[in-house]
């Protein structure tokens, strides 16, 4: 290995899918319902996955309103088995196959969402045993969620390297590159996941673009360190 670059993942739709976590806790939240409501658990998971395409935010006011046993504390109850389940997901099987073309890289993970959350994605994923580090950003407090470039610092004093032997990979323009860019880290947007088609202003986007994990090969990674 000659370029001695560090690689950094993004975690959700970047090295699995994302809505596979959200349907894998609806049906945990629809099995509760099951079995302690009487919710059939088909229509209850139905009803959720009806309402996922107007946002997150009211499910389960919205399913327990549907069938009159609203109540606070039940909603809470709910939000906590979707945290807390064990997530049926899977890596991308381009994701898998990156991981382990380029495993003379070292590896990490810089992920934001609940502490709880992505660490059991991480685990259900094996990716705790496959990479060297999963940086879960809300670990060091809210302000140092991404856009924050405080996790991929961290990164640079633990391999004693430069931000530009630095590169991220991940899907989101509003907030995963725009922090880290203007210090010299390297970026590679995916186009994947709900994101795919949205283009923002050059200082939020990647400078590469690709398509596929497929894509990133040792000579991609070769290709852009010779750019600069
Ligand atoms: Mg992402």
């Amino acid at each position: 290995m000659n370029d001695n670059m560090i690689l950094v993942f993004d975690l959700d739709d970047t090295l699995y899918n994302e809505l596979t976590f959200v349907q894998s806790g609806f049906k945990a939240v629809a099995r509760y319902l099951g079995e302690y409501y009487s919710i059939p658990v088909q229509t209850g998971l139905d009803f959720m996955l009806e309402k996922l395409s107007f946002g997150r935010g009211r499910i389960f006011d919205d399913l327990l309103t549907e069938y009159g046993i609203y109540q606070k504390e039940l909603v809470h109850k709910c939000v906590s088995i979707y945290r807390l389940h064990q997530p049926e997901i899977k890596l991308y099987p381009e994701a898998d196959a990156c991981l382990r073309r380029l495993h003379n890289y070292p590896q990490y993970i810089v992920t934001d969402g609940n502490k709880l959350v992505q660490a059991n994605k991480i685990k259900a994923l094996g990716l705790d045993q496959q990479v060297k580090y999963c940086y879960i950003t809300h670990r060091y407090g809210i302000k140092n969620a991404k856009p924050s470039p405080y996790c991929f610092q961290k990164i640079c004093e633990r391999e004693k390297v430069s931000p530009e032997k630095v590169v991220y990979i991940a899907d989101n323009p509003h907030k995963d590159f725009v922090g880290i860019k203007p210090l010299g880290f390297r970026t590679i947007r995916i186009l994947q996941g709900s994101y795919k088609d949205l283009m923002l202003s050059s200082e939020y986007e990647g400078e590469q673009q690709i398509r596929s994990l497929d894509e990133l090969t040792q000579e991609f990674i070769k290709r852009l360190t010779g750019d600069k």
